[in-house]
C-alpha cells in the first residue's frame, strides 16, 4: 500500500482507496487509462494457453515415412518391370528374326 497525492486535492490518500476520503474524487492510479496493459488473470492465461497450438511431430514423421516407402515401392515396381522387359528384348535379339 503506497500513499499517493489525490489529483484533486492534492491530498495524500492510499492508492488502494477507490476514492480520495477528502474530495472523493476517483483515485487515478485505480483507473486504466485506454491503451494501458493490464496483466491478464489466472482465467486469461489458461484460455489463452489453451489456444497454444502444439505440431504433431508423430503424426508427420509416421506420414513422412509412409509416403517415403510409398514412393521406394513404385520405384522398385518400375525396375522389376523395366529388367523384365529389357531381358525379353534381350531374347528377342538373341533368338533372331524368323525367316
Ligand atoms: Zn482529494
Amino acid at each position: 500500500m503506497a500513499l499517493i497525492q489525490c489529483h484533486e486535492c492534492g491530498k495524500e490518500i492510499s492508492d488502494s482507496a477507490a476514492t480520495c476520503p477528502g474530495c472523493g474524487a476517483p483515485v487515478r492510479a485505480k483507473q486504466h487509462k485506454k491503451g494501458d496493459t493490464v496483466p491478464h488473470t489466472d482465467q486469461e492465461v489458461a484460455v489463452l494457453l489453451s489456444k497454444k497450438k502444439k505440431t504433431s511431430h508423430i503424426l508427420h514423421l509416421f506420414l513422412s515415412i509412409i509416403t517415403a516407402g510409398i514412393w521406394i515401392i513404385i520405384w522398385i515396381l518400375v525396375a522389376i518391370s523395366n529388367s523384365s522387359e529389357n531381358a525379353k528384348i534381350d531374347r528377342q535379339i538373341k533368338d533372331g528374326k524368323k525367316v
